[in-house]
């Protein structure tokens, strides 16, 4: 019999007349790296990327290396061509990837950053399979879905174990198992397992209990399908998490245990949880984490000390959220439809920074295709400051400007990101310094004062995919200002952005007379990444995504700013501290 530490030696490699195939990466040891496979049943939306990340910080906590990585079923090479009203957010990644906004929650909940070695699509695993096989690399044999394409898979997750030097690595499976396009993972992580040896990974099935109003019970048939499914395909589950949205009675779990020959305490209750922050606790309670690490035989890389220590911060984090909090309400422009997906990084980064000031903050969604001059004030009266989010394309862009107008005029606290730090850079050029006619070449292409205009890199490049100014940049950032202050009087800082479009440096110098300061701006070349009015009491624009960095317990500045002003304007018979001092204070205990 072949023991555990030769099977990888036994199936390694490329050969012209083996049967074997499974390309190792030059120096991979087995059993440095663990693996933990989760993969949805039922159906989509429960939540795995929450789940495995709350499970990797779990892990993380103890002192253990972690890297999550998410296997994407679509054939795109990227998210950056998705449109996120469908598919949610684009995520991108300090090295530039476009990615899921699943990698957004592992970002958040590890605070790590993470790189495209994180994110794999079909799209991705076939073009590497095919360029191989135009090279000729394996060896006159036809290519098949197994063992090349799989093998394909297990080269990503080795080679991601030796880039991480991981203790364990997350793997997520996309979609739902039964799915045509999600099969080919499982069926490598099968194939992984078996060669990584005994110990050396551990399958979990989320599933989902159903809970009719007209039966008003829990029924488990559905999920128990869903396992036996996974048992088809070789995949015997280690656990199982239950999502529902009541917790899951004994009675249900007891029969998932005996369909699924999976113990009755690895049959996890995971009912809704108000807050993905208080979800690590719920799993700990539920002793999944050690679980894990037992399935793993990782118990003697623990740290109890280092657990104990994140363990403690991270609960001062969660009873800040139990705590009676002030409403404010932040209004966002955007469409109504899908809201909570496509603008999932602004949503979290309002909520890390209202947690801190002990606000609560509800979201005004602001529809702006008939938004006025005339009737901004309308719309915008009942809100204490607002956002105006990334965009593409023309839909809604004057009404954005005369929201930004009235919000400069009223003193309304106002955040600008991305295309609504450009649609700022419009309204004040034709408010304040009359250039009645600016516009941006994206709205207008042949508008006779182009004061937002390609930046010189994006003329030479045709078709979308992939070639905007991606990913994370450093930022000068001028002294004395609103950013300088915020940012606890750095001189540079580094933030994600995702544009095509620049203020044209022709216009800089009238922008500037007229009031407008541009505190950051790229060290090499005249790209403006930050703006602000004076004389305004909380008034700033970012050319990047400021959401994309904020952690819990690293909230933003910029975010924590917005909702200080907000607070402050909501609340002015409290007589609060200064809303910039406010803010500064909270950033300083996390910098
Ligand atoms: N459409 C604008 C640009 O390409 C803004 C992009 C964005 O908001 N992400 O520059």
């Amino acid at each position: 019999m072949v023991k555990d530490k030769d099977l990888l030696a036994s199936v390694s490699g490329v050969s012209a007349d083996s049967e074997f195939f499974s390309p190792i990466p030059e120096g991979y040891k087995a059993g440095k790296t663990k693996y933990v496979f989760v993969m949805g049943t039922v159906m989509s939306g429960l939540g795995k990327g929450i789940f495995s990340s709350c499970l990797a910080k779990l892990m993380q906590d103890k002192g253990l290396k972690v890297a999550p990585i998410k296997l994407e079923g679509y054939l795109n090479i990227d998210s950056g061509t998705l449109n996120p009203f469908r598919h949610g957010e684009v995520f991108v990644l300090d090295d530039g990837m476009e990615c899921d906004m699943d990698l957004g929650t592992y970002e958040r909940m590890l605070d790590q950053d993470l790189s495209k070695a994180n994110f794999c699509t079909s799209g991705q695993i076939f073009s590497s399979v095919l360029n191989k096989e135009r090279h000729g690399d394996y060896l006159g044999r036809d290519v098949q879905m197994i063992p090349h394409v799989t093998g394909e898979v297990k080269l990503r997750l080795r080679h991601l174990a030796m880039q991480t030097g991981a203790d364990i690595i997350f793997v997520e499976i996309g979609g739902t198992v039964g799915d045509l396009e999600n099969a080919y993972f499982i069926e490598a992580m099968r194939e992984l397992a078996y060669e990584e040896g005994t110990q050396s990974s551990c399958f979990v099935a989320l599933t989902y209990i159903l809970e009719p109003k007209t039966l008003g019970e829990q029924k488990s048939k559905a999920a128990q399908l869903g396992i036996k499914q996974l048992m088809q395909l070789g995949v015997q589950p280690d656990i199982i998490a239950c999502r529902a949205s009541n917790p899951v009675t004994d009675t249900v779990r007891q029969k998932i245990s005996v369909y699924s020959n999976v113990p009755f305490e690895r049959v996890m209750s995971l009912p809704d949880s108000a807050s993905i922050y208080t979800i690590p606790a719920m799993l700990r309670d539920k002793g999944l984490d050690f679980e894990v690490a037992r399935l793993l035989k990782i118990e003697d890389r623990i740290s109890l000390r280092h657990e104990r220590k994140c363990c403690a911060k991270w609960s001062d984090f969660t009873d800040k959220i139990e705590a009676p909090r002030r409403d404010v309400t932040i209004g966002i422009t955007g469409k109504y439809t899908s809201v909570r997906d496509s603008y999932a990084s602004i949503i979290n980064a309002l909520e890390h920074a209202a947690i801190h000031l002990g606000a609560n903050v509800n979201i005004k969604w602001i529809e702006t295709t008939d938004i006025t001059d005339s009737n901004a004030a309308d719309h915008l009266a009942d809100v204490d400051g607002i956002i105006v989010p990334g965009g593409f394309g023309t839909r809604g862009a004057e009404g954005k400007i005369a929201c930004i107008k009235y919000t400069r005029e009223n003193n309304l606290p106002y955040l600008g990101i991305c295309f609504g730090f450009q649609m700022a850079v419009l309204e004040f050029a034709r408010n304040v310094c009359g250039l009645k006619n600016a516009n941006s070449t994206e709205i207008e292409p042949d508008c006779a004062e182009p004061v937002i205009d390609t930046l010189p890199e994006q003329k030479k490049i045709e078709g979308l995919g992939g070639n905007m100014r991606l990913g994370g940049r450093d930022i000068e950032i001028k002294p004395d200002t609103l950013a300088w202050r915020l940012f606890g009087k750095a001189d540079t800082l580094r933030m994600r952005f995702r544009h095509r479009y620049e203020v044209d440096p022709r216009y800089i110098e009238t922008l500037e007379k007229a009031g407008m300061v541009f505190s950051g701006k790229a060290p090499e070349y005249p790209i403006m990444q930050i703006l602000e009015v004076r004389s305004h009491p909380f008034f700033i624009g970012t050319q990047a995504h400021p959401c994309l960095t904020s952690r819990p317990l690293r909230p933003h500045p910029m975010f924590v700013g917005l909702v200080a002003a907000a607070v402050q304007k909501r609340y002015p018979e409290e007589n609060l501290p200064d809303c910039i001092a406010a803010a500064t204070k909270v950033c300083s205990q996390y910098r």
